[in-house]
Order: C-alpha cells, then sequence, then structure tokens
C-alpha cells in the first residue's frame, strides 16, 4: 500500500456533523496511531524539500503558518524538522500585542483571523499548513496577514483538499494535498 492509501485509510467520514448534511473528514485516528503520524510528517516533508524548496526563491522555508486550530497540531513540528519559525494563525482576540487582521466569509456572515504584527518580516518565504481546504476562505485570509507583512507565500498544504468547492482557485499560491476528496 502507498503511504498516501495508508494515511488515506486512516480517515473516518462523519455524517451530519457538525450538523445536517455535512460529512466531516476526521484526521485525529492518524494523531492517535503514531506510525500514520510519522508517516504524515515524513510525506510532507518529502513533499516540501523536493518541491517547495527545490523551487523556493532562497533555497529554504524561513517561517511555517498553522491554523487555528488544527494547523497547530502538524505546522510546529514541520517547522522543526525544516529549521524554520513556527508562526499562528489565530480566531480574533486570542494572541497578545500588536496583530494584523483579515476577515474571511462563513457559512454565516463573516469571522477574523489575526497574527502578531511582528510575527514575519519582509522577505521572508513562507509556508501555510492546515488539516483540511474547504471554501478556502480561512486559508485566503492567512495568506492575507502573510502579504501584509512582506511575506512571500510559496505554497498551501493540507492533508486534505475538498475538490468540489475549489477552495485552491482563491489562493495566490499553488496547493499541496495529500488526499483529495469528491
Ligand atoms: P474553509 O475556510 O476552507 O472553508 O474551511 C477550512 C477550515 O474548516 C479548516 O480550518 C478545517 O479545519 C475546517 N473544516 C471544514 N470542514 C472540515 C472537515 O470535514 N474536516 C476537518 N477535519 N476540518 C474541516
Amino acid at each position: 500500500m502507498s503511504d498516501v492509501e495508508y494515511l488515506k485509510s486512516q480517515l473516518t467520514a462523519h455524517p451530519d456533523f457538525p450538523k445536517k448534511g455535512i460529512v466531516f473528514l476526521d484526521i485525529f485516528p492518524i494523531l492517535r496511531n503514531p506510525l500514520a503520524f510519522e508517516t504524515l510528517i515524513t510525506h510532507f516533508l518529502h513533499h516540501i524539500a523536493s518541491h517547495t524548496i527545490a523551487a523556493a526563491p532562497n533555497k529554504k522555508i524561513d517561517v511555517v503558518v498553522g491554523l487555528d486550530a488544527r494547523g497547530f497540531l502538524l505546522g510546529p513540528i514541520i517547522a522543526l524538522r525544516l529549521g524554520a519559525a513556527f508562526v499562528p494563525v489565530r480566531k480574533q482576540g486570542k494572541l497578545p500585542g500588536a496583530c494584523v487582521s483579515a476577515s474571511y466569509e462563513k457559512e454565516y456572515g463573516t469571522d477574523s483571523f489575526e497574527m502578531q504584527a511582528d510575527a514575519i518580516q519582509p522577505g521572508q518565504t513562507v509556508i501555510v499548513i492546515d488539516d483540511l481546504i474547504a471554501t478556502g476562505g480561512s486559508a485566503k485570509a492567512a495568506g492575507e496577514l502573510i502579504a501584509k507583512q512582506g511575506g512571500k507565500t510559496l505554497e498551501y498544504l493540507f492533508i486534505i483538499e475538498l475538490m468540489f468547492l475549489k477552495g485552491g482557485a482563491k489562493l495566490d499560491a499553488p496547493v499541496y494535498s495529500i488526499v483529495q476528496s469528491d
């Protein structure tokens, strides 16, 4: 079995969660299984080394940005292995000090994401990571926060991409996803 098939086999689908009509894909079974979790991190690192860094202008990644909340479980591990900084993007009101903010569309109304204002230096190369891309609204807001600070987003990485929502089309850099779901 390939590592992608193995990781896919670990995901579980939960119909009608968090509400009727939504099929929620759960990544936590991967984190409960050390072999699967190691396979996941190694898969991301192999892709980043062979594609993302190879194409990067400075041949390195300076910053890994993780999205609230499951991006916080993946981003720091990848940042440590790359020797990069980890920077969280959080829902409004959670981060201390001066912050930059960007709003994004939710199903009902809008929400705001924030990043600490000194987190990224102009010209730094950045990758963004989260567990899943649906509409792409939250990843787009993260990209805006990075651009506001003069960072250069090289790629957006996800375990799962919901292809039918075409979220990647909203973003200012390519998407890499391990599992594509219809
Ligand atoms: P978007 O902003 O792309 O519409 O939504 C993506 C965000 O919603 C991500 O932060 C992701 O964690 C969460 N999300 C939406 N649907 C799912 C799902 O089915 N499974 C998981 N694990 N996260 C989801």
